[in-house]
C-alpha cells in the first residue's frame, strides 16, 4: 500500500474529482458533524423539505379539493411516488406502489402470495434476518393454523455474520411454499445475488421476495428483469423520506392483476373508488396493495428526495458508494492495524452493500466515543459498529476524518470514560 492512499490530500482530491459532490448541498448537514448513520435514518434535503411544504400548503389553501388539485395531487401521490421509485429498482411504474410501512408491506406480501398446501406450506427465512420481518412471519403462519416452530425454517449463519448462497438453495426443498430474503444484511452489509436465489426459488416452484430496506439508493436492482416476485422496503433509510416515512413494494408485473389479501379501499380502481360499491374493483397494478388513505405528509418529502436520484443516477451512486466504503476500508486496515478492529462486511464489490461493519468487543462504549468526537455511526448488538458513508452527502474527507478519529479513540482508550450499555435507540 502507498503511503499516499491515506493522506489528507488524496481525500480532498477524490472530492475534487468526485462528480456527485454538489449534491452535498442539497442536504442539511449537522454543522460539525460526521454523519454515518444514514442506513438508518437518512438526513433532510432541502427538496424534500420543499415538497412537504408544498403539500402543506395544499392543505391550507385548497382543503379537501388538495386530492385532487395543487402540484401534486394527493388522490394520485402514492402511484407518483411509487413510478419515481421504480428505476431504482428495475421494475415499471406499475410494479411499485408507495404505502404501508416495511412490516405492514411484508404481512400484505405474505397474505397475498403465502397460499399452503399439504406438502408445500413452510417459509424460508435466514437466521440473521431483521426480528420485525421474523415476527411478521411467525404471525402469518400462525394466522394459517400452521406452527411457526415447524413451518418457519431459519437458515443458520456459520459466522454469525454472513450467509452462504449455497445453503440458502440448498434450504430450498419442495416443502416451502415462500422464501422471503434480505438483499442487504442489516448488520453485516452483506449483499445477496438476488438473480441467482430467485432462480434456484423458482426452479423449486417458490414464490420469493426480498426486503430491500438496505439496498434501494444504494445499488442498482434489477427485480423485474431478475424474476423477483415481490419486494418491499421502508423509505427512511438510504432514500432520506424522514422519520417514519410511508414505504414501498414491488409486485412483478407476472403477479398483476392480482386481488390483495389484505384489501381495503385505497386498493380499488381509482375511478371507480369513490362508487362506494360494496364490492371491490381492485386496480389493476401494485396500487391494488393499498388498504387506507395514504399517510400524506409522510410520503410528500419522497417526492424531492427522489428527484435527487433521478439527478444522481443509481449507477453513478453505487459507484461513488464503493470508493467511499472501499476507502474506508483501506484506512482502517491501515490506521487500525494491531487494534482489534475486525471489518465485518464482505469485502468483495459486488458482495457488499452501502455500509461498512466492524467489529470489537467494546463496540457499545467505542459507538459512544465516537458520537462523542462528533462522529455518528451506529450500533447493533452484540459487537457492531455500522459505518455508511452516503453517496449523496458525505465527503472522501469526511470518510478521513472519521477513521483518524477513530484512531485516537483507539489509542487513547477514550472509549474507557463511557458506560458499556447500550441507549434505547442505537
Ligand atoms: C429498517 C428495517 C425494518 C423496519 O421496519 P418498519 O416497518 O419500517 O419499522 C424492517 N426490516 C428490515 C430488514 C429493515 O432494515
Amino acid at each position: 500500500m502507498s503511503k499516499q492512499l491515506f493522506s489528507k490530500d488524496d481525500a480532498l482530491q477524490y472530492d475534487r474529482q468526485d462528480p456527485l459532490a454538489r449534491f452535498r448541498e442539497e442536504f442539511y448537514l449537522q454543522p460539525g458533524k460526521i454523519y454515518l448513520d444514514g442506513n438508518s435514518l437518512g438526513l433532510l434535503s432541502k427538496r424534500a423539505e420543499k415538497s412537504l411544504l408544498q403539500a402543506l400548503a395544499s392543505w391550507r389553501e385548497n382543503g379537501i379539493d388538495g386530492w385532487t388539485e395543487g402540484l401534486h395531487p394527493w388522490f394520485y401521490a402514492a402511484e407518483k411516488v411509487g413510478a419515481m421509485t421504480a428505476p431504482l429498482l428495475g421494475a415499471t411504474p406499475s410494479e411499485v406502489i408507495a404505502t404501508g410501512s416495511t412490516t405492514s408491506n411484508l404481512h400484505q406480501l405474505m397474505a397475498t402470495f403465502y397460499k399452503p398446501v399439504v406438502g408445500k406450506s413452510k417459509v424460508l427465512a435466514d437466521a440473521l434476518n431483521f426480528p420485525s420481518d421474523i415476527y411478521a412471519l411467525q404471525s402469518q403462519i400462525a394466522l394459517h393454523d400452521l406452527d411457526p416452530h415447524e413451518h418457519l425454517i431459519r437458515v443458520e449463519s456459520r459466522d454469525g455474520l454472513t450467509l452462504s448462497e449455497e445453503e440458502l438453495i440448498g434450504a430450498m426443498s419442495d416443502d416451502v411454499a415462500i422464501a422471503v430474503l434480505p438483499s442487504v444484511l442489516y448488520r453485516s452489509g452483506q449483499l445477496l445475488d438476488m438473480e441467482r436465489l430467485t432462480a434456484a426459488a423458482h426452479e423449486k416452484h417458490i414464490i420469493i421476495g426480498f426486503d430491500v430496506s438496505h439496498s434501494i439508493g444504494a445499488i442498482p436492482h434489477e427485480l423485474a428483469r431478475w424474476n423477483v416476485d415481490f419486494a418491499f422496503w421502508c423509505n427512511y433509510k438510504y432514500l432520506n423520506g424522514g422519520p417514519g416515512a410511508v414505504g414501498g413494494l414491488f409486485v412483478h408485473h407476472k403477479h398483476l392483476p392480482q386481488v390483495p389479501g389484505l384489501a381495503g379501499w385505497f386498493s380499488s380502481n381509482k375511478e371507480s373508488q369513490f362508487d362506494m360499491s360494496h364490492h371491490l374493483t381492485a386496480a389493476i397494478d401494485a396500487g391494488a396493495f393499498q388498504m387506507g388513505t395514504p399517510h400524506m405528509l409522510s410520503m410528500a418529502p419522497l417526492i424531492g428526495s427522489l428527484e435527487l436520484f433521478q439527478e444522481a443516477t443509481m449507477p453513478a451512486l453505487r459507484l461513488k458508494s464503493l470508493q467511499l466504503t472501499r476507502f474506508m476500508m483501506d484506512l482502517i486496515e491501515s490506521e487500525l492495524a494491531g487494534m482489534d478492529v475486525t471489518i465485518a462486511n464482505p469485502t468483495l464489490d459486488q458482495k457488499r452493500g452501502g455500509h461498512v461493519s466492524i467489529l470489537h468487543e467494546e463496540a457499545v462504549r467505542i459507538g459512544k466515543a465516537l458520537k462523542n468526537r462528533d462522529v455518528i455511526p451506529d450500533f447493533r448488538p452484540p459487537n457492531i459498529i455500522r459505518l455508511a458513508p452516503m453517496a449523496l452527502y458525505t465527503s472522501f474527507l469526511d470518510v478521513f476524518e472519521a477513521v483518524h478519529r477513530l484512531k485516537e479513540i483507539m489509542v487513547n482508550k477514550e472509549y474507557t470514560h463511557f458506560e458499556k450499555k447500550r441507549s434505547v435507540v442505537s
